[in-house]
């Protein structure tokens, strides 16, 4: 269930955001989406490569807060505004899996990178 969510996330719903947010160029909005996939490459810097309970934000470099600081700023002029809201995509439904992941593992979320900056929140 967890898998159809985040593929349906990462494959299905760029489409639909392109759909929605860039339709003049809806199929180039959508390819471009789905090449900020390509920022999974990070994870092959990481040992081991695949974690089932590792959340993927805060720990690979781009998926880093500073990683995720430059998404943001892309977002603002125009020209990159199609990449970074598929980087920001990316980041929101790895962020789903991160949730999932900490619902079935309490120790997981205090291992992890968000605990160090979202932690005292909760
Ligand atoms: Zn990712």
């Amino acid at each position: 269930m967890q898998e159809i969510i985040h593929y349906s996330l990462h494959f299905l719903a760029p489409g639909l955001l392109s759909y929605i947010f860039f339709r003049e160029q809806f199929l180039k909005a959508w390819a471009i989406m789905l090449l900020t996939m390509l920022m999974d490459i990070d994870h092959l810097l990481a040992t081991p490569v695949f974690d089932p309970h590792r959340c993927s934000i805060g720990f690979h470099p781009l998926h880093s807060f500073w990683a995720i600081g430059i998404y943001l700023l892309m977002f603002i002029w125009r020209p990159l505004r199609i990449p970074a809201t598929g980087f920001l995509f990316h980041i929101f439904t790895d962020f789903q899996d991160c949730l999932w992941i900490f619902s079935k593992c309490a120790t997981c979320f205090k291992e992890s990178e968000l605990y160090l900056v979202f932690g005292s929140w909760f």
